[in-house]
């Protein structure tokens, strides 16, 4: 089952072309997206998605997305879901047609989460570490680099997902080159020691995640302490647990990393699961 609204207020056939073949979103994966949980007809952390959608747009020079017509293909979308309780739903806002008059390409479609989310929220991951090849000033030193930037370029975070295939495992945590951890290709890395959550800070050039955002708002409440701080990739094996986490995906455990078993963390995802439940 999909849903795909246009931002001129209007529903669209997914199984039909929709977009241009010299659209720049296509020809050079120029433009940006999000992707939002939808849980029950209530789109997650809508504000901040659509204030991050700003935010990549700002880094790519594009006009701002318009929100009320992004809210209005959210609400058409949800309006118009007919399949399970949860799924995802994609905004996207592109640089529009080559050598054309300079109007945006912008939609929103509603889809239903793959199985292979489903299982691994549920049994967990193992993850491999990858280079990103970048250090931890690139970010700021080299802003066309757009690092940080939630662009349609995602092939060489595909790349990565690739490369953790061919070594076994399911998913990859980026690390600068000296052994800082950075982030999963579609997720953020958060960590926990005692009482205490660990994120790497966006400053290194990777996306401010909103459900980590939301899990580390919950858990402050709750009495834990939250760190936004860089973490060495040897920490991760110190850890009581590892996870990654991302809007579709929620919270997800690192069962085992870079072929080592790490501590079962199963009663700790639980703890997150019930901390981040409680924002909605
Ligand atoms: N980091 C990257 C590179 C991502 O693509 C994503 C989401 O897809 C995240 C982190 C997690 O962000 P969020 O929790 O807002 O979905």
């Amino acid at each position: 089952m999909r849903v795909l609204a246009l931002l001129d207020g209007t529903l669209a056939d997914p199984d039909s072309p929709q977009i241009r073949v010299d659209d720049l979103g296509l020809m050079r994966g120029d433009g940006v997206f999000e992707t939002i949980l939808v849980v029950g007809g209530k789109p997650r952390e809508l504000t901040p998605h659509l204030d991050r959608l700003d935010r990549s747009a700002a880094m790519l020079d594009m006009s701002p997305p318009p929100r009320a017509e992004f809210e209005r293909a959210v609400e058409l979308v949800i309006g118009n879901w007919t399949g399970g309780e949860e799924f995802a739903l994609k905004l996207v806002y592109t640089r529009g047609v080559e050598g054309g008059d300079g109007t945006p390409t912008g939609f929103a479609i509603g889809m239903e989460i793959g199985a292979k989310v489903l299982k691994q929220r549920a049994e967990g991951l193992s993850a491999v570490t990858l280079d990103r090849g970048i250090d931890a000033d690139l970010a700021d030193r080299a802003p066309w680099l757009l690092l940080g930037a939630k662009s349609l370029s995602y092939a060489i975070n595909m790349a990565a997902l690739r490369e953790a295939e061919r070594r076994g495992a399911a998913e990859v945590i980026f690390t600068t080159s000296d052994g800082s951890v950075l982030e999963g290709p579609t997720s953020t890395l958060i960590l926990v020691r005692g009482k205490t959550l660990v994120t790497p800070p966006s400053k290194l050039g990777i996306l401010p995640g909103t459900t980590q955002y939301a899990l580390f708002r919950a858990a402050e409440r709750a009495g834990w302490t939250v760190l936004v701080e860089p973490i060495q990739t040897g920490e991760l094996y110190d850890a009581e647990g590892v996870f990654l986490c991302s809007s579709v995906r929620k919270i997800t455990r690192v069962t085992v990393l870079d072929g080592k078993q790490l501590p079962d963390s199963a009663a700790l995802l639980t703890e997150l699961q019930g901390l981040y439940e409680s924002e909605y």
